[in-house]
């Protein structure tokens, strides 16, 4: 084997090893702490499966542990390999403790969702990313670890942030609610309520998230999501605190006034966390039949251009329908050249982009 192609393999297994590794011991976590990691509504789902998620554990750990030692084989450097099988050791000895029993707590910490995500959504998207770039980079671009950071508040405050969108709703709309109606809409066939939920979510969210783009102040906010100069499928994570709470607090408002199924409404969620990641995804794929139906990697990629053509388009998440509305619809034949905010970039740092906010000053407009 060339020496090159080696120590590329060599480091690529170290770093897999590494990553895995840290997740195989968070995962460990959740077996150890269930009442006070693990995402309270699924707990029931992973007890009644536990032979399976003990099964991709022990798998993920083997897989730590051989990349590992590919690495070993394949580098000179030993310290990555020798990391991620001390990480793997790690979550083996924690295996063999007993789960401990804290009793119900209020609110968990979502650290199962965090770990489940990154492995499934890592698995499908780096080798899609790999064979069908829009454009050449790396893995681990600019400011990955920072969008790591993102991913992970979101996904392990899961509970805490999806708990605190609904109060705005519930304090300020409750008289807004009528039982029979919304059994009335609940009776409705699932596949109706799934479009209804997207027309209705995805038109308050469009009118948020244009706010967030004219309100100088909100627009602050809001450029950490627009800060990233290469697209992923890790950078749409890359949001303020904030930016989420608002947006999911808004996109709550309708379904709380409406009163879908929970059917309807998981199916809707499970397709809008895929979704949300896949837009923000570096593939070059346009889907002639449906990028005006609805909003494809091509779509929201002009949303983050900063090439003057494309500057305060492509509001919808879902539905380009809400753009060709209201008048902010871009989608020509070409891909945009750039991305990120113009004439401004909040810090990379993760906590930089948290206080960015509250730090800038006051006769800053939107872009500039
Ligand atoms: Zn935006
Ligand atoms: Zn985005």
């Amino acid at each position: 084997m060339n020496r090159r192609l080696r120590i590329n393999l060599g480091k690529r297994a170290a770093v897999a090893s590494g990553l895995l590794g840290v997740l195989c011991v968070l995962a460990e976590f959740c077996f150890l702490f269930p009442d006070l990691l693990v995402t309270k509504d699924a707990l029931p789902f992973y007890k009644a499966n536990l032979d399976l998620f003990r099964g991709i554990q022990w798998t993920a750990i083997l897989a730590t542990l051989l990349l590992g030692a590919a690495s070993l084989f394949l580098l000179r450097s030993r310290l990555h390999g020798l990391l991620g099988m001390a990480l793997a050791c790690v979550a083996l000895a924690m295996r063999f403790t007993d789960s401990v029993e804290t009793g119900p707590a209020t609110v968990s910490a979502g650290l199962d969702y965090f770990v489940l995500e990154l492995l499934v959504l890592g698995l499908v998207f780096i080798p899609l990313e790999r064979m069908f770039a829009l454009r050449r980079q790396r893995i681990f671009r600019r400011g990955w670890q920072t969008d790591l950071k993102h991913f992970f508040v979101s996904h392990a405050g899961v509970q805490l942030l999806s708990v605190a969108a609904m109060v705005p709703a519930q304090a300020l709309f409750a008289w807004a609610v009528s039982f029979e109606f919304q059994q009335a809409v609940a009776a409705q066939p699932l596949w109706l309520q799934f479009i209804q939920i997207l027309l209705a979510v995805d038109l308050v969210v469009y009118w948020v998230h244009r706010a967030f783009h004219q309100v100088p102040w909100l627009w602050s906010f809001h450029a950490i999501h627009h800060s990233s100069r290469e697209m992923d499928w890790l950078a749409g994570s890359r949001m303020h605190p904030v930016d989420v709470l608002v947006t999911r607090a808004a996109g709550f408002l309708p379904v709380f006034i409406l009163g879908f199924s929970q059917a309807a409404l998981v199916a809707y969620v499970a397709f809008v966390s895929f979704h949300a990641v896949f837009i923000h995804a570096n593939v070059r794929w346009r889907f002639p039949y449906l990028r005006w139906l609805i909003a494809t990697p091509e779509y929201h990629h002009w949303h983050h251009t900063s090439d003057e053509e494309g500057l305060d388009k492509n509001f919808a998440g879902f539905l380009p329908l809400w753009d060709l509305a209201f008048g902010t619809a871009h989608q020509p034949a070409h891909w945009p050249k750039n991305y990120g905010t113009v004439k401004f970039q909040p810090p990379e740092d993760y906590l930089g982009q948290l206080a960015y906010p509250f730090k800038q000053r006051k006769d800053r407009t939107p872009y500039g």
